[in-house]
């Protein structure tokens, strides 16, 4: 164990804590795959504590009581503290996840800029009034669920948790957050940060440990009211399940196998950067990575030697040390990333670059893989259907727009999809043709997109995070109706 290892707490109504157990665990550094830190491992026990201090603060003077305006101050005053310590949580999130240093600088200010959206929506949901007629006044409130369980994944803890817990305050709900166990530490960080802002105790609680522990017991906690998932499609069923047991609604954002199409007219020299962008950002392990490459034939060529020549210039590191790609987070997502190269090869693809661990020592300590890229794949292999998870990019060619939008809609997901070309026409066709929650044209991610309603068609998952549209999922609405004289 490095002499080095970080100790980190949990955060349950309002004060750091240990796991009743006095149990902890260790979470690794994915670029050395040494401990970088040691946290709480909650049993259920714990979950009973933060779940019941969610339920009082919920209730209470403090935070029921308080008018909307104010709760928007104490999220301005959160995202001040988030942009403050900015550096210190980049720096935490680069190590534990892995991710290079200036996308984790990135990722802290778009978890401040989420408080900030939504702090200005907080005194601003409101309902409407119904014509029923003569002698009645009717109208609606939309009023919040109570405790909102968030259950994150390890590749944009800062961002996700922000991105749940944002409009869940905003609407009047209080928290419970189970971050991953392979990336806590942000989490935590951001929960400490909110007793700083001046959060009541118990509005935002942090619970650490492994999800197959504390995970199912926090779902079908009767004292949650709805859960927000984020991760893979296998664990949202079992989610989904285990949350019809006691009828709470779940925001489920999933997995995703998204296509970037590029037509020769397209400009290449904007559109090669960002398709390799879409999917060696975060060494593809984005659920909107935009794994599927959909090049028209003429253009095949030239678009995949460029992508060659950029990932052989991709200087591979730790996250810490900035570098252009850092590793996987664990060593079983790298074996499964291996595999999914030699099912491809064995499917008939062709490795045009990358496809295998980089050779040099220092990295081989750590879970780093090269940016791959799968050509002459066809859509109908695993390597186009499933989602890999890593930095690997799958081409296949087409011929006219009808294939293009035929292939791009043969997958099982629908999360995101990228269009690019100079022709208006085939932009906005192909945006009505695509089955997917976000098309971007002649651009791809759009910066963190806080703005904009995010999430799934089809296995990709339902309900919609971000922007406006996210206040549907922590909001529920009563109608009153009044008759009078
Ligand atoms: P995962 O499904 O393994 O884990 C997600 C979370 O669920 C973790 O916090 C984990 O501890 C928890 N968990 C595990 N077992 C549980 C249980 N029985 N009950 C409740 N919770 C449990 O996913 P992951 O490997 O952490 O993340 C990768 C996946 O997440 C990919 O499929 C990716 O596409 C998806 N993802 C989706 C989005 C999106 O917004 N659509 C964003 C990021 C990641």
């Amino acid at each position: 164990m490095a002499a080095t290892a970080m100790q980190f707490p949990m955060v349950i109504d309002g004060q750091r804590v240990e796991s009743l157990s006095g149990e902890r665990y260790e979470d690794r550094d994915p670029a050395s795959d040494q401990v970088l830190a040691l946290l709480p491992r909650a049993n259920p026990a714990d979950v009973d504590r933060a779940v019941e201090a969610a339920t009082r603060a919920f209730n209470s003077k403090e935070w029921g009581g308080i008018a909307p305006a104010e709760r928007g101050r104490l999220m301005l005053r959160l995202a001040q503290l988030i942009r403050a310590n900015a550096e210190e949580l980049a720096r935490l999130e680069s190590q534990d996840n892995g991710k290079p240093l200036r996308q984790a600088r990135n990722d802290a200010q778009v978890a401040a800029r989420y408080f900030e959206f939504y702090a200005g929506v907080a005194d601003k949901i409101m309902g409407n009034t119904i014509p029923i007629g003569p002698g009645f006044l009717d109208y609606t409130i939309r009023e919040p669920l109570g405790v909102s369980g968030h259950i994150v994944p390890w590749n944009y803890p800062i961002q996700i948790t922000s991105r749940g817990v944002a409009p869940a305050v905003a609407a009047g709900n209080t928290c419970v957050v189970k971050p991953s166990s392979e990336a806590p530490l942000t989490a935590v960080r951001l929960g400490e940060l909110a007793i700083d802002a001046g959060f009541p105790a118990g509005v935002i609680n942090v619970v650490t440990g492994r999800g197959s522990e504390v995970g199912d017991y926090l779902v079908t906690h009767p004292g949650i009211n709805q859960i927000t998932f984020t991760g893979s499609v296998s664990t949202g069923q079992r989610v989904m399940e285990l949350a019809a047991r006691h009828v709470i609604p779940v925001q489920m954002e999933l997995g995703g196998k998204s296509p970037n199409v590029v037509f020769a007219d397209a400009d290449l020299d904007l559109t090669v950067p960002a398709v390799a962008n879409a999917i060696f950002q975060n060494a593809g392990q984005t659920c909107s990575a935009g794994s599927r490459l959909l090049v028209e034939r003429r253009a095949h060529d030239e678009v995949v030697d460029r992508l060659r020549q950029r990932a052989q210039q991709m200087r591979l590191g730790p996250g810490i040390e900035d570098p252009d790609m850092g590793p996987m987070i664990s060593r079983g997502q790298l074996q499964r990333v291996l595999e999914y190269i030699e099912i491809g090869k064995r499917e008939g693809a062709r490795v045009a670059v990358g496809g295998a661990q980089p050779d040099d020592p220092q990295l081989r300590r750590g879970y780093f893989i090269q940016p791959t890229v799968l050509d002459q794949a066809r859509n109908e292999m695993r390597v186009a259907q499933d989602e890999i998870f890593g930095p690997v990019l799958t081409v296949i060619e087409f011929d006219d727009l009808e294939e293009a939008a035929r292939i791009a809609n043969q997958s099982e997901f629908g999360l995101v999809a990228g269009v690019w070309t100079r022709d208006i026409n085939k932009a906005l066709y192909l945006a009505s043709r695509i089955k997917a929650g976000q098309v971007f044209v002649n651009t791809y991610g759009a910066g963190g997109g806080v703005e904009l309603p995010f999430g799934g068609y089809k296995k990709s998952g339902f309900g919609r995070e971000k922007g406006l549209e996210a206040l549907a999922a922590y909001t529920q609405v009563k109608n009153v109706c009044v008759k009078f004289a």
